[in-house]
């Protein structure tokens, strides 16, 4: 019986066997498309088209992954999406500790196999939507004393790219970085900056809670199956201080809800819904703060928005 542990794997065992492994990977390319694919028949296992399973062939983007989200052994990492485990490995012969959360059933005994003679990752059968971040925190650091930093790693399906994002943020999960791989037109747009037209609420969500740093650009051809659309990975650095004072942030956040929720209007007509002002109050109101009432949303910086918010808080104080 073939091992898929030997397929895939360098062992945790000697810093030989690591070396070993990778190079064995760079000259052979052990994570190739056929071979991940016998692995997957070897399973009876599919590629599920609805869990966004793109498995990545491509050992240089696998070890920029890793590299990128700057891994070291006081780390414990949590995995969205492992997959059948390339980039696990990657993770955990850098880490003190890996947590790889999978939802995939049939993924598991894969996982299992590709993990063997690990001692440093955990796998968790589990929707990463439903999962209590703070739990597996809690239980990596109470049995590892030296686990120092927390940092999230994956390359998600495409479809929840944003409500994995947003949930990682909102729920301040304590993590000091997430470095994930995402379709490229997304990126684009969490990067983006006022006057572009991929700047939106989702540019200021982010921005307001992380720093970004693009890693690399992927090209579709490093997936098997191969996806429709190139990926770029980035790594946002969650933020220790906001970039902006605010008296309220769920104002905030409205107000740039508002401001994105007609593109082609004005930002008069945006916020008309949110404020409980008439039009010419509102006018009155936004050139007062210096901002003509006639500019569209996709114009207006961090700043700007948050002084709105913050004279609309004042206004009702
Ligand atoms: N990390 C692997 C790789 O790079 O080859 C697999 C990446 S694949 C794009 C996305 C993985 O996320 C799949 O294994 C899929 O089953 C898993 N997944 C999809 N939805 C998930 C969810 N809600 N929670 C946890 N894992 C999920």
């Amino acid at each position: 019986m073939i091992d898929a542990n030997r397929e895939l794997s360098g062992h945790k065992e000697t810093s030989e066997n690591r070396v070993a492994g990778k190079i064995g990977d760079k000259m052979g390319n052990k994570y190739s498309e056929n071979r991940i694919r016998a692995i997957m028949a070897r399973h009876r296992a599919g590629f599920s088209k609805n869990l966004g399973q793109n498995f990545l062939t491509d050992y240089t983007v696998i070890e920029a992954i890793a590299e990128g989200a700057e891994i070291n052994e006081e780390d414990h990492v949590i995995e969205i999406g492992p997959g059948i485990g390339v980039l696990t490995i990657e993770c955990a012969d850098r880490a003190g500790f890996v947590s790889a959360v999978e939802i995939d059933k049939k993924l598991i005994p894969i996982l299992e196999e590709t993990v063997r003679g690990y001692d440093n990752i955990e796998i968790i059968n589990r929707d990463i939507l439903k999962t209590d971040i703070e739990e597996i925190c809690r239980n990596a650091q109470n049995n590892n004393l030296n686990l120092k930093r927390v940092k999230i790693v994956g390359n998600l399906p495409y479809y929840i790219t944003t409500p994995i994002i947003m949930k990682l943020l909102e729920e301040n999960v304590p993590a000091e970085s997430i470095t994930i791989m995402m379709q490229k037109e997304v990126a684009d747009r969490l990067i983006s900056a006022p006057g572009k037209k991929t700047y939106g609420a989702i540019s200021l969500a982010v921005q307001y809670y992380c720093t970004i740093d693009e890693i690399i650009q992927v090209p579709a051809e490093a997936f098997v199956p191969k996806p429709k659309v190139d990926s770029t990975v980035l790594r946002l650095n969650i933020r220790k201080e906001k970039p902006v004072r605010l008296k309220d942030e769920a104002v905030f956040f409205s107000v740039i809800k508002a401001g994105f929720s007609q593109r082609r209007k004005t930002l008069l007509n945006c916020l008309l819904g949110i404020c409980g002002m008439e039009k010419g109050e509102l006018s009155e109101f936004l050139e007062n703060l210096g901002i003509d009432s006639k500019r569209r949303a996709e114009t207006l910086d961090m700043d700007e928005f948050a002084e709105i918010a913050n004279a609309l808080v004042s206004k009702v104080e």
